[in-house]
Formats: structure tokens, sequence, C-alpha cells
């Protein structure tokens, strides 16, 4: 094999020419000196069009590249200027890596897979890079990937909710695709104006396209919907409604502990009543034996509780249902709770009148909440794992990344390795 065609597979380039390659003894690296090969030089960085060259730019420059066995290895090659017609004097393309990156694809790649499966420290060791360029690193793979395969093409079911992130005091939108569960979009902000710049990127022909849009039924959302995609049902995230049930039955869980710490200190009944919380948030079928006597007792000691837990059931099955079993069955609830004389319900149902139509919507169209719920579910874990980024926007890059379907293949994986090889 060729010198040249060696190193190349070895650093895992294309239409590139390796031209020499030297350890630098002050910088402890392999240093790989390339240059693209013919048909690949004096390209626009931005468009890959073939343009005139305008200068020599800032000259040679460095590209950090993946590890040699246990040494850093860097690209180093000439970085000239062309003049676009269209993005004016631009540095030139370069083959091995993205544009303005300081990092080779391949690089990248590789820090952007392990970020989303690894603690930050063990990606920072691993790349021997700060936690700050492993977000610069993903924003930039996430612009390519979109670049090349626009997300909001061919939508015609979408989910928007609101995500709470940094204490619960700042919020994303964030927009999914009901029919691949992918993230799509995302933006700091929960007010209409935020909403609008989504559908300003959509543009009317495509939102045109959309028949159903989903939403928690907070009525900022039903507004910008309703005046911005003209044939598209509103239909609720039903897990919402099942959340509303939960949230009420722990109200009256409290009160009822409250009321038992309170009148005449019955301590031993408020301390059952707290071990109970569990046993009643849990759906029956995962109840352990331990939970279900609790429910047990909960039944036989207070029946209204017992009955705030029913309630929720129902509504529970209700959602679970859909159709117009489903339909018919959150009917009779609604009757049920109104008359319940427990406040919490009462008020629940009052909120659920109030969301009917979008609620019925989503029972009738059968849309599965599950994909959103878990792309929702993942982006506040992911909250956390991103704390150490700065800014809202590097959160957003490694929800794309993770839920958006855009994180990239670990590079040089394209032929398996045989199995002897990878044996014990
Ligand atoms: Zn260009």
């Amino acid at each position: 094999m060729q010198f040249s065609k060696l190193w190349q597979q070895l650093l895992g380039v294309e239409r590139t020419v390796v031209d020499r390659v030297v350890f630098d003894e002050d910088l402890g690296a392999v240093v790989a000196s390339v240059r693209p090969r013919k048909g690949a030089t004096r390209r626009c960085g931005l468009c890959s069009r073939r343009c005139p060259r305008y200068d020599p730019g800032e000259g040679r420059r460095r590209w950090r590249t993946l590890d040699l066995g246990v040494v850093p290895a860097y690209l180093e090659a000439d970085a000239p200027r062309v003049t676009c017609p269209e993005h004016g004097v631009v540095v030139v393309a370069f083959p091995w890596a993205r544009h303005r990156g300081r990092h080779t694809t391949n690089f990248e790649d590789q820090v952007a897979w392990l970020a989303t499966r690894c603690c930050r420290s063990a990606v920072e060791e691993l790349m021997r890079v700060a936690w700050r360029t492993v977000g610069a690193i993903v924003a930039r793979v996430v612009a390519d990937a979109h670049g090349r395969c626009d997300p909001l093409d061919g939508l015609r079911r979408i989910g928007i909710d609101e995500i709470a992130y940094k204490k619960g005091h700042r919020y994303l939108i964030v927009i999914v695709d009901h029919d691949s569960g992918a993230l799509i979009w995302a933006a700091p902000g929960r007010d209409k104006a935020t909403l609008g710049r989504f559908f300003d990127a959509l543009g009317e022909s495509r939102a045109a396209k959309l028949t159903e849009v989903s939403a928690d039924g907070a009525e900022w959302i039903a507004t910008v919907v309703a005046s911005r995609c003209v044939n598209a049902r509103l239909a609720m995230d039903a897990f919402h409604v099942v959340a509303w049930a939960t949230d009420a039955l722990d109200e009256v869980r409290r009160d009822v502990w409250n009321q038992a710490r309170r009148d005449g200190g019955d301590k031993a009944l408020a301390e059952r009543l707290k071990g109970c919380r569990y046993a009643l948030w849990k759906n029956p079928e995962n109840l352990t034996g331990r939970q279900k006597g609790k429910l047990h007792w909960v039944a036989h000691t207070n029946r209204q509780l017992y009955r705030a837990y029913l309630l929720k059931e129902e509504l529970r099955l209700a959602i679970r249902l859909k159709g117009d079993d489903g339909i018919a069955l959150m009917a009779h609830w609604l009757n049920w709770a109104s008359h319940s004389q427990i406040p919490a319900f009462v008020e629940l149902a009052r909120k659920i009148r109030r969301h009917r139509t979008p609620i019925e919507q989503a029972l009738r169209s059968k849309t599965s909440n599950a994909l959103v719920e878990s792309t929702n579910t993942k982006i506040r874990v992911l909250t956390r794992v991103a704390f150490g980024f700065r800014s809202p926007d590097a959160l957003i890059a490694m929800a794309m990344l993770a839920v958006g379907g855009v994180c990239p293949d670990l590079p040089g994986r394209a032929t398996p390795i045989p199995p002897e090889l990878t044996a014990a």
C-alpha cells in the first residue's frame, strides 16, 4: 500500500492527499500534512461551489483529529480563501472538517456520539476536550445535519409542549413529529411570539399540510395554532390529562393527611397515609403486594381519598380506551366527578369541560402519546446533563442529537469487524 493511501485509511479521511506525517516533539502529537485531492480544491466553505482563489488566508491551519493509538493527532493544511458569487470572500471547504470547525468531522462525530451516551467527565477525559468545546461541537454537528435534511419537511401531525429548565424558571417550547417521534424544533420561551417563529420557519404551504396539532391545553398555543395552521385540528396530549388527575388526587391526599395531623394529632394515621403515596400514584397493574394492601387500607379507612383514587383511575382508563368507548367513559366520568363533592375533582371536571373538544379529538384520532411523552421525558433528563452548558442553545442541540434523529454514527464503522476479532 502506498504511503498516502495507508495514512488516508488510518486517519479516516476521503478526497484527501496525505503528503507527510511527523511526530511533533514539542506538541507530543502526530501531525499529518494534508491537502484536498484534485476536484475537492478551491470550493466555497459554505456551498461547496468551485470558486476562484482570493488569497492565502491565514496560511497553514491545524485540526484536532482522533488519537492515533495513544497519542493525539492533528491534520495540517493550507487554508486559502476563495471568492464565492453567493458568499463573498470565504475560507475554502476542507473534505475532512466542517466549516469553521477546529476539529475534524471524525473527531466531532465521535464527541457527539459520546455526548449522548456518556457522562460529562468521561467525554472530557476520553476526548481531551473541555465541556464548552463539546457544546460548540454538538451545535455544529446538528446544524450540519439540519442543513442536509430539513426536519420541518413532510410533517403531518405534530405535538407542541413546554418544558421547564434551570430549576423551573425558564422554559423551552419543544415540537415533536408524532409520526417519527423525533424532536424537530425547540426554542427558549413560552409565548405566542416564540411559537410564531416556528410557524415562520415552517412557512405557509408546509403549515397547510398539518392535519393535527396536539398540545398541553395552554390558551396561547391554541390561539397561535388556530391562526397559523388552518387545516389542522387541535388535540390535547392525553398524558397531560392523566397528570392533572394525579395532581388532583395528590391534593386530596395532602388535605386528608393535614387533617389527620391537626385533628387531635392522630400521628399514626398521618404516618400511614404518608406511606400510601406511591400506592395511590402507580397504575394498579404495577402495584406490589404490599402496595395493594395499603390501597385496601385506604378503601376501608378513608372513603373520600379512595373515591378520589377511583376517579383518577376511571379517567386514566377513558384515556387508555380511546375512540368512542373512551369518549363515552369520559362523559360518565365528568358527571361523576362534578357530583363527587371532592373540591379538587369538581375543579378538574370544570377544567376538562373547558378542554373537552381537543381531548375528544385526541381520543378520536388515537394518536399515540407514548412517543411524545418519552421524548419529553428524555429532554427533561438532558436538562440535567446539559446543565454545564451556559446557553439554552447548547441544551437544544444536545436534545436534537439525543431525540432528534441526527446523532452521527461512530466514524469508520461502515465495514463490520469479522466476528473472530470481536470475540473474547
Ligand atoms: Zn458559497
